[in-house]
């Protein structure tokens, strides 16, 4: 009896105990913006009982960092951020291919967005780029609202204007390719030669110009137009529009780091991160992009994709290393180093 009883209690014991050791924690690079990032991170610790140690960086700030860890990797996942560098991060074998069993549960693009990467990204939410104005400060400096890109280099917006940084931002750099690809790019950067002459000030992030035009410290922004709905429902006096001439989406894209130490963690919310209930929390925290699971509810607050004449923009071009530095060299060198 003693010798049945000694035998077993270990016995029992080995799958808890297992799984804490594989599971107990991993670290989450989140792209998107803080109180999403924070509700996913607290809800999966909740209800999964796996600890999540959670940086927030923008989208080009991610794939840096997660560059600059390549023979020694950190991060575990890669949550969120624009489509582009997660294809940059699959290109240079940075990410690992895994084939979710969700995948069919998708929509064409994030289903597209992991079959260009080989399986090495997944597309989590879209969402179009245009501008965001305040209402308030328009009427009061009697301007109009932009209804182009054009229109931004009108002489009265001078310095009222916000965008981001296309080298820290996912934001902007969709911005830059979004403009090539309308343009061409010889024009695309005389366009945003004269486009600076307008901006007041570039962000380190792509969330920074929305929010700063919805309290008044700018006047008109260009960013994704889902987070205008979550700044006007917290009572500011922000609208937003998507140009006429045309504009780009993004494919914000989830990722799990080659050579992850965590690696059951990180797969775990992977898959949980595809589900509709998570996927329900970007609304839940004013976060307006279309979800990627078909089987999400769509907040009638998610733009209309139907209404907003999009580019058919070209990720797997646009996602790839050379071409993004080139853009961002260019940028650098012909638009920023100018007064
Ligand atoms: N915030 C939101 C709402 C986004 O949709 C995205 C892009 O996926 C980001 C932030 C990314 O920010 P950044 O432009 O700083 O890379």
């Amino acid at each position: 009896m003693k010798k049945t009883l000694w035998l077993a209690a270990p016995f029992l014991l080995l799958p808890a105990l297992s799984a804490q050791a594989q599971s107990s924690e991993f670290n989450l690079i989140c792209s998107a913006q803080a109180a999403w990032c924070n509700m996913l991170a607290v809800t999966f610790e909740k209800s999964q009982g796996v600890k999540v140690n959670m940086t927030l960086k923008g989208s080009g700030e991610a794939i840096a960092q997660i560059m600059a860890e390549r023979a020694n990797p950190k991060t575990d996942l890669w949550f969120g951020g624009t489509g582009d560098p997660h294809l940059q991060a699959a290109e240079q074998g940075l990410s690992m291919e895994y084939k979710s069993p969700t995948l069919p549960k998708l929509h064409d693009w994030a289903q597209k967005q992991a079959q260009q990467s080989g399986y090495k990204t997944v597309g989590i939410y879209s969402g179009p780029l245009g501008f965001g104005y305040n209402t308030e400060l328009l009427a009061k400096k009697k301007l109009a609202v932009p209804k182009t890109w054009a229109d931004l280099l009108k002489p009265e917006y001078k310095g009222e204007i916000q965008s981001a940084n296309p080298a820290s931002s996912g934001t902007a750099y969709t911005m830059i390719a979004t403009l090539v690809q309308l343009m061409g790019e010889d024009q695309a950067f005389e366009y945003l030669k004269k486009l600076h002459g307008n901006i007041g000030a570039y962000t380190r992030s792509g969330t920074g110009p929305i929010k700063a035009v919805a309290r008044g410290e700018a006047t008109i922004s260009i960013s994704f137009v889902h987070d205008g709905p979550g700044e006007k429902a917290q009572g500011f006096p922000l609208e937003t529009i998507t140009p006429s001439d045309g504009t780009g989406a993004e494919i914000g894209s989830m990722s799990i780091i080659k050579g992850a130490r965590n690696l059951d963690a990180a797969k775990k919310f992977y898959e949980w991160a595809l589900t509709p209930s998570a996927q329900a929390l970007g609304a839940a925290t004013l976060q307006f992009q279309l979800p990627s699971n078909k089987e999400t509810k769509v907040d009638p607050r998610v733009p209309d994709f139907r209404k907003i004449k999009l580019i058919n923009y070209d990720y797997a071009k646009y996602g790839q290393t050379a071409e993004r530095r080139r853009l961002i060299q260019r940028w650098e060198k012909d638009v920023n180093s100018l007064p």
